[in-house]
């Protein structure tokens, strides 16, 4: 009878993998005729500046509608995209939606916002990657200063070094540069040192139970501390409570992002929220 079990149980575990490894397949299959068909769109989640009290900027975040799979989360495909490396056209993609939004807003007459979006760090060793850069802004004519360019700490030491080099050239264009999910990888702290960062977004386990958790707040409360006395701005990011809100801004977190102000929606409507909350 054990040994039956321990077959079945085996049986189970070989098509859990066997499953896995069919949905990625299918995902790397589909992914490759995405950008062509058009299915990848970006959508934007406002910023909110606690002393600014308005909408600062937006993140750009990856969507794809895919006709044969349907809407697939990026949290499942970006993995792929990298591993592949579709993320450096899918990647590219993104840098220029960004790009031609921060074009439009400048049209329009805004000044005073930033739109940020996700860099892998395929992207980052990819040699092309600071010309991208260059070309795509250049060809919009739009400034450095109104793009962000997130990172996130967990990849960031496999070359850490050439890494480095790459992110400094880019600070030195004129991009901002943030460090994402800050608390989930390791180093944490060598990284606020090493690393050219202006800004730095808590992970939103530390957000979520800000209220609830005395441990929580006292590690917020003293990222918020250590990064204003390195001179780095802090958002926090998973904001989905008014008391969170508040709380952020009695300890003096600059930005905060998260589904109390908003999810992350189509452009249209990212700007008309702009104009119209009221904080
Ligand atoms: P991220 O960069 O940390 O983005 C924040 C994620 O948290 C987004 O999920 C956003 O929708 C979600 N979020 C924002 N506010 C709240 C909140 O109040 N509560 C909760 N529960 N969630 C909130 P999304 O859009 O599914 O993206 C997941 C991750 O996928 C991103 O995490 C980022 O790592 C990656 N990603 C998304 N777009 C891109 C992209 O264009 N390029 C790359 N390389 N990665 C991307
Ligand atoms: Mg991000
Ligand atoms: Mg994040
Ligand atoms: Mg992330």
């Amino acid at each position: 009878r054990a040994k039956n079990s321990g077959k079945n149980r085996y049986q189970i575990f070989n098509n859990e993998i066997y499953n896995e490894m069919k949905r990625e397949y299918e995902i790397e299959k589909e992914l490759t005729k995405a950008l062509e068909r058009n299915e990848l769109y970006v959508e934007f989640q406002p910023k909110v500046g606690l002393s600014e009290k308005r909408i600062i900027g937006f993140e750009a975040l990856i969507r794809w509608e895919s006709a044969k799979l349907g809407k697939v989360s990026p949290v499942e495909f970006i993995p792929v995209a990298e591993y592949s490396r579709l993320i450096v056209p899918i990647g590219r993609f993104v840098i220029e939606e960004t790009v031609k939004k921060c074009y439009e807003l400048i049209q329009h007459g805004y000044d005073d916002f930033n739109i940020a979006l996700n860099l892998s760090e395929i992207q980052l060793r990819d040699s092309e990657i600071v010309n991208d850069f260059i070309n795509i802004t250049n060809m919009y004519g739009v400034s450095p200063k109104y793009v962000e360019i997130e990172i996130t700490e967990s990849l960031l030491m496999k070359s850490i070094d050439k890494n480095i080099e790459i992110l400094v050239k880019l600070k030195e264009l004129g991009f901002s540069i943030v460090l994402d999910d800050f608390g989930t990888g390791y180093s944490s702290l060598n990284y606020l040192t090493r690393l050219p960062i202006d800004v730095l977004k808590i992970d939103r386990s530390f957000v979520n139970d800000i209220l609830e958790s005395t441990k929580s707040r006292c590690i917020v409360e003293k990222i918020i501390e250590l990064s204003h006395n390195l001179g780095i701005k802090v958002v926090a990011e998973g904001v989905e409570e008014k008391d969170q809100v508040e709380y952020l801004r009695s300890i003096l977190c600059d930005f905060v992002q998260g589904y109390y102000y908003s999810k992350p929606i189509s452009f249209q409507k990212a700007v008309a929220l702009m104009d119209s909350l009221s904080i």
